[in-house]
This record gives structure tokens, sequence and C-alpha cells, in this order.
């Protein structure tokens, strides 16, 4: 039998928790490609003269909009991040040990035992950052990407005339004369230099990867003085920069600003190049509306023809650390303490409650079904041993 033994000690500190928090700068989850392992801080020990451990520093992992959670083992979805500034808590910190001075009882007079906190849950994760859109608008500032979204569909983006309008997405359902719908989303102006951090050129790119197709807005009307051809160029030059895998992304060519087109050389030579490379090209006015309806049934046409893969950025990732097998424990003497150890053991005792009656009980009988007791009676335990259990010290006596 156990029997608990010094009675000042005060509680340690509860463990910290673990949070997901949707982080509306964050667009992919490549840090934790490199950052696998969390861990929140553990809870400080207590002391004598009944003080108290400091709770642990409660982690708050950054997450884009869009990243589901699920539990690796099970494949369950926990939590679903799609509001701004949601907050999840993901892992509670384990509980903080008894100190001692809880185990003073009439009966038992001068414990030496203090219960050692749970060791925390390890949680194995897998992170999925959802589509943000099938449809994305690209192209530099200006080019009418807001206008065009803001005729489709009832999102009213902000329009300016000036450059670096818009800084998050804006999205909107789109339903086509065919009775089709998809989501597009309006990606601000990607510029030169984007895919070297110029602007905020690199938040842009990371809005784009989460597209499933690419409109490409250009700016046909020869007004700003732009060169269709060229621009087209810088813009994918960027996205090939940026990950060739983006620079193979579908596009279709949207040729704006039909409305004010007074030289129609650019356009020509556009349309020329489209056809070299085979790929779609409307000219539309985003103001007028002219040419829209072809360009929303074509591009839904196409989507059709996609993967549909609603995940575009997986990551596995473990959070925290406790085996989770049930079996198996180990008893050394060293010094005359027989020291057990071994994953039954840390599940039991991440179980009991040292200041319940009922649960002591609990512990006494596991020790026995387990087969604690006798392989101790084998290995010679007698009345007085001190018998510790991970970080728990007890009296064996008969
Ligand atoms: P974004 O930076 O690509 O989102 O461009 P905006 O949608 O904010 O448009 C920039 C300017 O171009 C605004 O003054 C729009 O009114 C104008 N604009 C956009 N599309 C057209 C169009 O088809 N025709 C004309 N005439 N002006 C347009
Ligand atoms: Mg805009």
């Amino acid at each position: 039998m156990l029997q608990l033994g010094g009675p000042d000690g005060g509680d340690g500190g509860k463990g910290g928790d673990i949070y997901f928090e949707v982080d509306k700068d964050s667009n992919t989850l490549i840090d934790f490609r490199y950052n696998k392992k969390f861990k929140a801080e553990s809870g400080a020990n207590g002391s004598g003269g009944h003080c108290y451990g400091k709770n642990g520093e409660d982690l708050i992992i950054k997450v884009p909009k869009g990243t589901v959670v699920k539990d690796a083992e099970t494949g369950k979805v926990i939590t679903d991040l799609s509001e701004d500034g949601q907050k999840e808590l993901i892992l509670p910190g384990g509980r903080g040990g008894k100190g001692n001075s809880h185990f003073a009882t009439s009966t038992r007079q001068a414990p030496r035992f203090a219960q050692d906190g749970e060791k925390g849950i390890e949680k194995e994760v897998i992170l999925e950052l959802k589509l943000l859109a099938d449809v994305g608008l690209i192209g530099f500032p200006n080019v009418g990407k807001s206008t065009l979204l803001s005729r489709v569909t009832a999102a009213r983006p902000k329009i300016a005339n000036y450059h670096f309008t818009t800084i998050y997405p804006n999205l909107g359902v789109v339903k086509t004369i065919t009775g089709d719908s998809f989501v597009l989303a309006d990606i601000p102006g990607v510029i030169e230099g984007a895919s070297e951090g110029v602007g905020l050129g690199l938040q842009f790119l990371r809005h784009i990867e989460r597209t499933r197709l690419l409109l490409h807005v250009i700016d046909c009307s020869g007004i700003e003085g732009r060169n269709p051809v060229e621009d087209y160029n810088v813009i994918n030059k960027e996205l090939v920069n940026y990950n060739e895998k983006l620079s193979k992304r579908k596009q279709i060519i949207v040729a704006n600003k039909l409305d004010i087109m007074q030289d129609d050389t650019g356009y020509k030579n556009l349309e020329k190049l489209a056809k070299e490379k085979n790929i779609e090209i409307f000219k539309i006015s985003a103001v007028t509306g002219e040419g829209i309806p072809e360009l929303f049934a074509k591009t839904a046409e196409i989507l059709k023809t996609l993967p549909k893969e609603e995940i575009v950025d997986i990551d596995n990732k473990i959070v925290y650390t406790l085996k989770e097998e049930q079996e198996g424990f180990d008893i050394e003497v060293i010094n005359g303490e027989f020291i057990v150890t071994g994953p039954a053991v840390i599940k039991l005792m991440g179980r009991v409650n040292i200041g319940d009656n009922e649960s002591m009980a609990y512990l006494q009988n596991s020790i026995r079904n387990l087969g604690i007791e006798d392989r101790l009676k084998e290995l010679g335990v007698k009345e007085g041993d001190t018998v510790k259990i991970l970080e728990w010290e007890f009296e064996w006596y008969d």
C-alpha cells in the first residue's frame, strides 16, 4: 500500500493554454514549415510556505483566415478559423500540481507527498488553408479590378483612382447567365517588384495563390499611357519570380476600359499575344458592363475543367508532447528507493487527484491491477520504503 508522505507546499501553476488566432496579415502556412513544435510555458513549481507557482503564459499561434485545424489522428475538424479575429482554444494547459499542504489531514499529519501537475496533452494537428476564392482578379493598380467586382456582386469595394487602394481582398459571388456561380476575389494590384516585397507585393501574391483561376485585367484604353503587352509580361514575370507553380495557373486576359479606348493598337498586340499563347481574351468595359456576361460564362466553363481541391496548403504540425500509450511500466531500485516510470503511470497519474479519497482508492487499485504492486514485492519492497512514481513520492506500508 502507498501512503502519502511535508505539509506546507503550495500548488504548482497551471500550464499555459494554446490558442489559434486569425491574423489578417497572414496568408500562408509557410511559417509552420520551419516551426513545427509549439509548447506553451510550463507552470512554475509551488514552494514551501504555501507559495503558489505562477501559471504558464498562454501561447497564441497566428494563422491565416481560412485555416482549418484537424486532429491528425482522427482527421476530425477541431476548428475552422474563418472569421476575422477568431480565437480558439486548441489545447488547454495541464492543471497545476497540488502542493502537499492539501494532503495534511487529521489522520495524515505529515504528508511528504506532492502531486505532480499534468503533463499536458500531446496533440498532432494538421493545418489546412482553404481556397480564398475560385477566381482572382490580378493586374496593375487602376486597371479596373475593383470596378469589375463591384458590377457583379453585392460587394461594393472602395474604388479610387490612386494606387494601393485595396489591401485586403474583397470577395463576391458571381452568378452567370448560364446559371453557374463562383467566388471572385479582387486581389490588390500586383506591381513590378512585388515578388521582391515591394510595397505589399508579397501579401498580394499570397492571396493569388489561394485561387484556382486568374482573370488578368489589363487597361487597354491607352489613356494612362500603358502598353498592354508590357503590362501583361511584367505581371507574369512577378508571378514566375514568386513561385513557379503560380505562374502556371490558368489565366484569362480581360482587356478593360473598352468604352474609352481611343486607339486599338495596344489591344491588337495583346490579342496577338493571347492567340500565340493560346490564352482566352475578352474585351470588356467594367463601367458600362459590356462583355462581362460573356467573360463570366466562359470563366465558369473553364472552372469546371480545373481541379476542385478546396485546400491550397497543408501542413502537419506537432504541438505538444505526451505519449498516449497506456501499456507498460518500469521499476528501478536506486539507493533503496523504488522508482516507477513508464507510459502506464504517466497516464494514471494524469487522472489521479490526491486530495480526493475516491481518487486515492482508484490509485491504489490501479497500482494493483497494473501489476506494479506485485513487481514491487518481487523487488523486495518493505514497510517504510520510498516508492517514487514519476515525481510523486510515497511511503510503502503493508
Ligand atoms: P483597380 O485598382 O484595378 O481596382 O482599379 P479601380 O477599379 O479602382 O479603377 C481605377 C479607375 O479606373 C477608376 O477611376 C475607375 O472608375 C476607372 N475604370 C475602371 N474600369 C473602367 C472602364 O471599364 N471604363 C472606364 N472608362 N473607366 C474605368
Ligand atoms: Mg482596387
